[in-house]
């Protein structure tokens, strides 16, 4: 039984996401305690405990302390099964961190899956569905396996009631290795908004094309139906020759419109300054499918409390250990050994 310290490292949602994946794909046993403990509401929350309930249906595992607000879990993994699965967060939570929760168990199952989840698709401080489809999905999909995503309806906080579909077709995955990004091929700026005074989104555009210089046809503005919202997100996003990085700016209730797309063009702007294949946010969800194929590497940019606590966890699970050098250029090198 591997022992976890919820609390230790970046102490959030992600360990035990982690180790929920990595527990159904060794058949290693956790138990954790502190879940969440660096949070400022610590323990499950409506999305971890959605999480945790999608890892134990896919794997038939037994679980005990799994209930909403629980610090500690002990997480006992059967057989992964492939299937069609449907799960419901019953909030905005997102539903990009369940996906993170099974994915790699289901790439690795014996057939084909088909998931369907429901919960928040352009969530604060996860990842929006654009970016798993679009950065994410195309390096596993280079590893070997074919995972096919779509959004079919938009959910924001504090509403919820997104979708997503996707559809997992398994294969070994095998080591890559993302160095270059190439050179720079577009840049777009798209934002998505609901239920909001046109003005905010104008607004919006106006703050990120004054940080990036980006021309105005760069951008565009996507109005979504009156059910899917209130809500809006600034997606900015840099197209390379082998890569691709999406900054998101989510919209916040008291958070003025101009401040979160300045943010998130500085961040961009931050990245086409580097020279690293992966973002900052892309370098930790990396991380367990490289790791998986027992070997690759990626250049990035510093690593990230995320990172290195990710990295933690899967040395727990599997003894395949992580290493991350500052190269002349600036970048990171990161290596799975
Ligand atoms: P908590 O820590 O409150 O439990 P959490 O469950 O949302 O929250 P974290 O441990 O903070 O989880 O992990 C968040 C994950 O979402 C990380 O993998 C991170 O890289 C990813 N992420 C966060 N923001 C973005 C973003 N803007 N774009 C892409 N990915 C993101």
């Amino acid at each position: 039984m591997i022992e976890i310290n919820g609390a230790e490292g970046e102490g959030g949602g992600q360990v035990l996401r982690t180790a929920c994946a990595l527990s159904l794909i060794t058949g290693e046993p956790f138990h954790i305690t502190q879940i969440r403990g660096k949070r400022a509401k610590p323990g499950l929350l409506r999305q971890h405990l959605t999480a945790v309930e999608a890892a134990r249906t896919i794997g038939a595992a037994q679980c005990e302390g799994l209930a909403m607000r629980s610090s500690e879990l002990t997480f006992r993994p059967g057989p992964i099964s492939a299937g069609d699965y449907h799960f419901s967060i019953g909030t905005a939570g997102s539903t990009g961190l369940v996906l993170q929760t099974v994915l790699m168990p289901l790439l690795l199952a014996d057939g084909p899956s088909r998931l369907v989840l429901e919960g928040g698709t352009h969530n604060l401080s996860a990842p929006p569905f654009e970016f798993i489809d679009r950065c994410f999905l195309p390096i596993v999909n280079r590893m070997g396996p074919r995972v096919e995503a779509r959004l079919v309806r938009h959910g924001f906080y504090p509403g919820g009631g997104g979708r997503i579909e996707v559809d997992i077709t398994p294969a070994p995955l095998s080591p890559i290795d993302c160095l270059d990004r190439g050179v720079l091929t577009a840049v777009s700026g798209t934002a998505l908004w609901t239920g909001l005074p046109p003005d905010v989104v104008e607004r919006e555009i106006l703050a990120a094309r004054e940080v990036l210089g980006w021309p105005e046809e760069a951008f565009v503005e996507r109005r979504l139906s009156d059910a899917e919202g209130p809500g809006t997100a600034l997606l900015l996003e840099a197209t390379f020759e082998q890569g691709r990085e999406i900054v998101t700016g989510f919209g916040q209730i008291g958070v003025p419109a101009q401040l979160l797309a300045k943010t998130a063009a500085e961040r961009m702007g931050r990245f086409l300054g580097s020279r690293a294949f992966a973002g900052p946010h892309l370098q930790d969800q990396l991380l367990l499918p490289f790791a998986l194929a027992g070997g690759g590497s990626f250049t990035t940019v510093k690593p990230s409390q995320h990172t290195r606590t990710a990295a933690m966890i899967i040395s727990l699970f599997t003894g395949r250990r992580w290493s991350f050098e500052q190269e002349s250029n600036g970048a990171t090198l990161a290596r799975v050994h």
